[in-house]
């Protein structure tokens, strides 16, 4: 299992942007077609802003039309957390880093084959890693 990091939320405030902060800290939603990552199809891999953990493979990620980057899965299923989110009347998966337990976004079932998973991230709270 990856390592846990535990910091105060004082210090994510100074670590992040305010914008990061909101959504990682705070579980907020970047608004669709405003992140930097939706469109891109370089290769390489998707990092945990926060803690830099390697999360999504560019192999993985597809255009879903949402707006948000998406991908058919993690790099490993222990790279993240799913947990129940039941906020804002509506039943959904929510998907945390498992190293620093940020908010990344939530997985939904309607995504391609193999998985016909949808990890719909936002792309403030990644950062990425181009293939060298
Ligand atoms: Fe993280």
């Amino acid at each position: 299992m990856p390592e846990t990091i535990k910091r105060s939320e004082e210090d994510w405030k100074k670590i992040l942007s305010r914008d990061q902060y909101l959504v990682l800290r705070q579980k907020g939603t970047e608004p669709a077609f405003t992140g930097k990552y939706y469109n891109s199809k370089e290769k390489g891999i998707y990092l945990c802003a926060a803690c830099k953990q390697e999360l999504f493979s560019s192999e993985s990620k597809y255009d879903s039309g949402t707006g948000w980057p998406s991908f058919t899965k993690p790099i490993s299923e222990d790279r993240i957390v799913r947990r129940e989110d039941n906020s804002h009347f509506m039943k959904r998966t929510e998907i945390l880093c498992s190293r620093c337990g940020s908010h990344l976004g939530h997985v939904f079932d309607d995504g391609p084959a193999p998985t016909g998973e949808r990890f719909c991230m936002n792309s403030i709270s990644l950062d990425f890693k181009k293939e060298e």
